[in-house]
C-alpha cells in the first residue's frame, strides 16, 4: 500500500509539477485515481464512440457508395468488436498503462480503417469525407483524455496515418493536399496544447482533493490524541471499545490494565506541576515503548492510564502489567516525596468475555483490583478475577 504524507502532497503543490510527473508514490496514486475515473466512463464512452463511427455509415452511403461494403466491414465487423474488446480489457486490468495505449489503438485505428477503404473509391467527395476524421482526433483527446505522452504519441500517429491514407486516395492535387495536412496539424497542435493543460488542471485537482483527505484524517487523529502525552484519549475509548467489544466473535477476550501512578500529588507538590506534566510524559512513552503494537494505550486520567488488549490470554496481560511495572521503576525518575525515592506506579489488571458483561463492568473491576494494588502498599501488580499472582507466566 502506497502512504503518501501531507508534507509529500504539499511540497508537490509548491513545485508546481510542471513536467506533468509527481514523485513516485503520489504518482502511484494519481493512476489509480485516473484510471478509476476513466474506468467509470468507458462504458458510457465506448456506446458513445461507437453509435457516432457506426452511424457515419449514412454519410458512406451518401459519399462513397462504390466502397460501401468495405466500410460496412470496417466499421461493423472490425472497429465496433475493437472497441469493445478495448472497453472490457480496461474494465478487466484496471491500470493507467493499458489505458493509455488501448485509447492510443482505438484512435489511430478509427482514423486509419475507413480511410484505408476510401483509398479504392472514386468518389468526388472524398474531401469532405476525410474531414470526418476530425471528429476521431476530439473524440480521443476530449472524450478518452488519455495522459499527455500518450496524446502526443497518438496525434503523431493519427496524423501519419491520415496523411498517408489520404495521399493514397490519388484524389487531391499538391494544394488540397497541403491544406489536408495543415488543417490536421494545427488541429493536432490545439488539441495537444489543450490536453497538456487539461492534465495539469486534472493534476491540480487531485493534489488538492488528496491535501484535503490527509488534512480531515490529521485533524481526526488529533482529535483522539491527548495533547501532554500523544496517547489515545478518552474521547476515542469509546469509539474504540466499542469496536473491541463488538469484534469479540473474531477476539473472544478483552484485559484492561489500569494504572495510577504513586503519589503524584506528592510528586507536584515537591516537584512542580511543570515536572509531574513532564513526568507523566515520560511514563507514558516508557508504557507505549513496553506495551508494542498488541495494545492500545489510554490516558484515562490526570496520571491514570489504561491498557487495553483484545484476544490476548488473561496471564500474557498480567505479565505485561508486571513488565511496565518494572520498566517504570527502572525509568528512576526523581520523587522526593517517598520512601523508595523513585516513581512508581500500581496496576491493577482485569479481563472478560463480552458476552459476559459490560465493559463498563469490565473498567470496574480493573478499578476494584488497582484499588487492591494501592492497598497493598503500591508499587504492585493487581489481578482481579481470580487471575492469581502466583500462577503469572514470564
Ligand atoms: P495514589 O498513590 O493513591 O494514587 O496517590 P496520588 O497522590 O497519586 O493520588 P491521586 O491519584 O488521587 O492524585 C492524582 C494527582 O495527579 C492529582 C493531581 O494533582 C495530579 N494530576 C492530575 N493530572 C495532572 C496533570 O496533567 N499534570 C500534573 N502535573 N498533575 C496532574
Ligand atoms: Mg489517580
Ligand atoms: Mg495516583
Amino acid at each position: 500500500m502506497t502512504i503518501v504524507t501531507l508534507e509529500q502532497v504539499e511540497g508537490e503543490i509548491a513545485r508546481g509539477f510542471r513536467p506533468l510527473r509527481f514523485t513516485p508514490d503520489i504518482e502511484a496514486l494519481f493512476r489509480k485515481d485516473y484510471v478509476a475515473a476513466r474506468v467509470r466512463l468507458i462504458a458510457i464512452w465506448g456506446v458513445v464512440g461507437v453509435l457516432i463511427y457506426d452511424l457515419v455509415y449514412f454519410g458512406d452511403r451518401a459519399m462513397v457508395p462504390d466502397v460501401l461494403e468495405e466500410l460496412v466491414a470496417v466499421r461493423f465487423l472490425m472497429f465496433t468488436p475493437l472497441v469493445i474488446g478495448c472497453a472490457l480489457a480496461v474494465r478487466r486490468w484496471p491500470n493507467a498503462r493499458l489505458y493509455d495505449l488501448l485509447a492510443v489503438v482505438v484512435a489511430v485505428m478509427g482514423v486509419t480503417l475507413p480511410m484505408a477503404a476510401a483509398t479504392n473509391s472514386a468518389s468526388p467527395y472524398l474531401l469532405v469525407y476525410q474531414n470526418y476524421n476530425s471528429a476521431a482526433f476530439l473524440f480521443f483527446v476530449i472524450a478518452l483524455r488519455p495522459r499527455f505522452p500518450a496524446v502526443l504519441v497518438g496525434l503523431a500517429l493519427m496524423c501519419a496515418a491520415h496523411f498517408t491514407t489520404a495521399r493514397m486516395t490519388g484524389a487531391f492535387d499538391a494544394v488540397t493536399y497541403a491544406g489536408i495536412v495543415t488543417f490536421y496539424l494545427t488541429l493536432s497542435i490545439f488539441l495537444a496544447v489543450s490536453a497538456y493543460f487539461l492534465e495539469r488542471t486534472d493534476r491540480r485537482n487531485f493534489l488538492n482533493q488528496l491535501r484535503g483527505s490527509l488534512l480531515y484524517r490529521q485533524l481526526e487523529d488529533n482529535a483522539d490524541r491527548d495533547e501532554l502525552t500523544g496517547l489515545l484519549n478518552r474521547r476515542s475509548l469509546a469509539r474504540i471499545s466499542d469496536a473491541i467489544w463488538n469484534d469479540a466473535a473474531a477476539q473472544p477476550v478483552v484485559s484492561a490494565i489500569l494504572l495510577d501512578i504513586d503519589h503524584f500529588k506528592r510528586f507536584n507538590d515537591v516537584h512542580s506541576h511543570i515536572e509531574g506534566d513532564a513526568c507523566i510524559r515520560s511514563v507514558s512513552d516508557c508504557i507505549r515503548d513496553t506495551v508494542g503494537d498488541a495494545y492500545l494505550v489510554f490516558r484515562f486520567g490526570g496520571e491514570e492510564i489504561l491498557v487495553l488488549s483484545n484476544g490476548l490470554e488473561p496471564l500474557q496481560v498480567v505479565a505485561m502489567a508486571e513488565r511496565i511495572r518494572t520498566a517504570i521503576e527502572n525509568l528512576a525518575l526523581r520523587h522526593c516525596g517517598i520512601e523508595i525515592g523513585c516513581v512508581t506506579a500500581s496496576l491493577g489488571v482485569a479481563s472478560a468475555q463480552p458476552g459476559d458483561m459490560t465493559f463498563e463492568k469490565l473498567l470496574q473491576n480493573a478499578d476494584d483490583a488497582l484499588y487492591e494494588a494501592k492497598r497493598r502498599g503500591r508499587n504492585n501488580v493487581a489481578p482481579g478475577n481470580g487471575l492469581q499472582p502466583n500462577t503469572l507466566v514470564a
